[in-house]
């Protein structure tokens, strides 16, 4: 895979057909990692459609339920994320429940949570599923790091509070981000 060229800048040869795909996702976070990722390799649009997200403990049936009702009213290739974060000292709490929990006690509530506890180990998830009217594939990824005090100031969710090899998924630049994560994991 090339990198550090843009789609649709001329570096492809004549005649040779782009391809093209369409990330499904609210949240612009994800839309600029999944964009970044594809960059130079394929045209991504971004389209900002709300998926009724099913509840079930897996994020890879999430992703799955979202990419399916996402193609019956976009009718093109397409991919959906979903991720979920497993802190092993809470059984595997938030999980799936990600979203709501950020949303509601967000990292200082995690962090609360976790105060006297040793064990910081903790993982994300994301799973992406990928749809085109003939089947749906879903591809997941994972990193494994710790929870910690929050530092940097990249990334968006959890990242100031999760630490792989020293350093917080908000102290990289979305390259390093990308070349690491979860989410890149399950789009290679
Ligand atoms: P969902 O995948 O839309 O259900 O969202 C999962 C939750 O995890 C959201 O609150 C996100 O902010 C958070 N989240 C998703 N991806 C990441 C990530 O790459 N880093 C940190 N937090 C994330």
């Amino acid at each position: 895979r090339r990198r550090g060229h843009r789609a649709g800048t001329g570096d492809r040869a004549e005649g040779e057909v782009p391809v093209k795909i369409t990330v499904v996702t609210n949240n612009p976070h994800k839309a600029r990692e999944i964009g970044l990722f594809f960059g130079g390799v394929a045209e991504v649009t971004h389209v900002a459609l709300e998926c009724p997200e099913v509840r079930d403990n897996s994020v890879k049936t999430i992703a799955e339920k979202k990419a399916e009702y996402a193609y019956q009213i976009l009718k093109r290739p397409l991919i959906c994320d979903d991720t979920g974060f497993y802190i092993h000292a809470l059984r595997g709490f938030p999980g799936p429940y990600a979203a709501f929990v950020q949303e509601t006690i967000g990292n200082e509530g995690i962090l609360r949570l976790m105060e006297g506890v040793s064990d910081r180990k903790a993982f994300f998830e994301t799973a992406i599923a990928y749809a085109d009217g003939n089947d749906i594939r879903v591809f997941s990824g994972r990193i494994q790091g710790r929870v910690v005090a929050p530092r940097g100031t990249g990334g968006f969710g959890y990242d100031p509070i999760f630490e792989w090899r020293g350093r917080t998924l908000a102290e990289m630049s979305p390259e390093e981000k990308n070349r690491v994560s979860h989410r890149a994991r399950a789009l290679r």
